[in-house]
C-alpha cells in the first residue's frame, strides 16, 4: 500500500439513516505532510455510533457515514514532515481527527472545545478540512494528521485499548478535573461501558467508589471492577442511607434522571456531572444546589495531551476495557445488543474481518 496517492479502504457504514450497517469502499485522503497512516486493528462500538447511524441527534448528518471514534491500530506509513511517529508505532485515534487550533481551547490542549471556525471535527460525520466527510474505524485504515494521534504504551493490549479512545477520556477527565483521589467519595451512575471504565479508572486513582445502578445485576462485576460500593437506585432507601455522601457524582446514563434526589447525595461542595446526553432538558430544581453550595456540570471527551495522559495512567495502572471481540458482520446484531445493555462492556470489531 502506497500512499502517495488516495487509497481505498473497505469499511462499515451505515448507507442511509436508521438502515443496518453494510460493506461498502470509501476513499482516503493521500499522505500529507503531517499525516499519518494507520492501519486499523480494532475499532470500539460506542453508542454515539448508533446515535449518528440512526440520526438521533439531528438532522443534516451525510450518508454513508462510517462510525467508529475508538480506534487501535499499528502506523503504516508516515508523511515527510512527520515527527512523532514512524512505521510499526502502536497508536490510537479518538473522536475528533482535528480542530482550528488556533483558539484558546486548542492552544491550552482542550480541543474538544473548539470555538475556532472548524471547531472539533469529528472522526466520522464530520466535515474535514479537505471540504469532504469524515469517516470513521470501522475500517481497515485511515489517514489522520499526526497532531490528533496518540501513542498506546506497549503494556496496553490493542483491543482492550481501543475504548479507552472515547469511553476512558470521557471518564478519566472528569475524575481528574474534580480530583478523584485517596480521601475522596465518588459514586457512578450507571455500569455500562463509560461506567465500567470510570469505576476502574476512580478505583486506580485512590477514590472510594460506589456504583449507583438501577439493580443489583450486575454487583459482582462491580466490585470486581474496583467498587466499593454497590447500590440499587430502583431502592428508595439508597437515596436516604447515601444523602449527602459525595464528593463527586458521573452521571454516565443517558436516561431521564430525579436530578434533584442525586445532588441530594453529594457533599457540601460537592459535583455531580453529566456526561450522558438525554433526549430531553433536564430539570433542576434550585434548592437541592443551593443548600451545600453543590454544583451541576457537564464534561465531554478529552483534550489530545488529556487523552495521552489516560492512556499512560492506564498502562501504568495495569487497566484497560473489558471487551467482547467481534466479526465486522456482527455489527447489527451487536448495536441490538447495546441497546439492550446486553454488553460487558465494550463490543470490539476485529478490523482483520472487514
Ligand atoms: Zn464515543
Ligand atoms: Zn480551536
Amino acid at each position: 500500500m502506497t500512499a502517495q496517492t488516495t487509497t481505498t479502504a473497505y469499511a462499515y457504514a451505515a448507507p442511509a439513516p436508521k438502515a443496518p450497517l453494510e460493506r461498502i469502499a470509501v476513499e482516503r485522503r493521500a499522505l500529507g505532510e503531517h499525516d499519518v497512516l494507520i492501519d486499523i486493528k480494532y475499532a470500539g462500538i460506542c453508542h454515539s455510533d448508533i446515535h449518528t447511524v440512526r440520526a438521533e441527534w439531528g438532522e443534516g448528518g451525510t450518508f454513508p457515514v462510517v462510525p467508529g471514534h475508538e480506534i487501535a491500530g499499528v502506523v503504516a506509513e508516515v508523511g515527510p514532515g512527520v515527527t512523532r511517529y514512524a512505521a510499526g508505532d502502536r497508536v490510537g485515534v479518538g473522536c475528533f481527527v482535528d480542530s482550528c487550533r488556533e483558539c484558546e481551547n486548542c492552544r491550552g490542549g482542550l480541543q474538544q472545545y473548539c470555538t475556532g471556525a472548524t471547531g472539533m471535527i469529528g472522526t466520522y460525520a464530520a466535515t474535514g478540512r479537505d471540504g469532504k466527510p469524515t469517516q470513521g474505524g470501522y475500517s481497515q485504515h485511515i489517514v489522520v494528521d499526526e497532531n490528533y494521534v496518540l501513542r498506546i504504551p506497549d503494556a496496553l493490549p490493542l483491543d482492550a485499548a481501543a475504548p479507552l479512545l472515547c469511553a476512558g477520556v470521557t471518564t478519566y477527565s472528569p475524575l481528574a478535573h474534580w480530583q478523584a483521589g485517596p480521601g475522596r467519595k465518588v459514586a457512578v451512575v450507571g455500569l455500562g461501558g463509560l461506567g465500567h471504565m470510570a469505576v476502574k479508572i476512580a478505583h486506580a486513582m485512590g477514590a472510594e467508589v460506589t456504583v449507583l445502578s438501577q439493580s443489583l445485576r450486575k454487583k459482582d462485576d462491580g466490585l470486581r471492577l474496583g467498587a466499593d460500593h454497590y447500590h440499587a437506585t430502583s431502592d428508595p432507601a439508597t437515596f436516604e442511607a447515601l444523602a449527602g455522601s459525595f464528593d463527586l457524582i458521573l452521571n454516565t446514563v443517558s436516561a431521564d434522571l430525579d436530578l434533584g434526589s442525586y445532588l441530594g447525595l453529594l457533599k457540601t461542595d460537592g459535583t455531580l456531572v453529566q456526561l450522558g446526553v438525554p433526549e430531553r432538558p433536564q430539570e433542576v430544581g434550585a434548592f437541592p444546589l443551593i443548600s451545600g453550595r453543590r454544583s451541576y456540570a457537564g464534561s465531554l471527551i478529552g483534550g489530545i495531551p488529556e487523552t495521552q495522559e489516560m492512556l499512560d495512567f492506564c498502562a501504568a495502572h495495569g487497566i484497560a476495557a473489558d471487551i467482547e471481540l467481534i466479526r465486522a458482520e456482527q455489527v447489527n446484531e451487536a448495536y441490538e445488543r447495546v441497546l439492550a445493555s446486553d454488553v460487558r462492556y465494550r463490543f470490539v470489531i476485529d478490523a482483520a474481518t472487514i
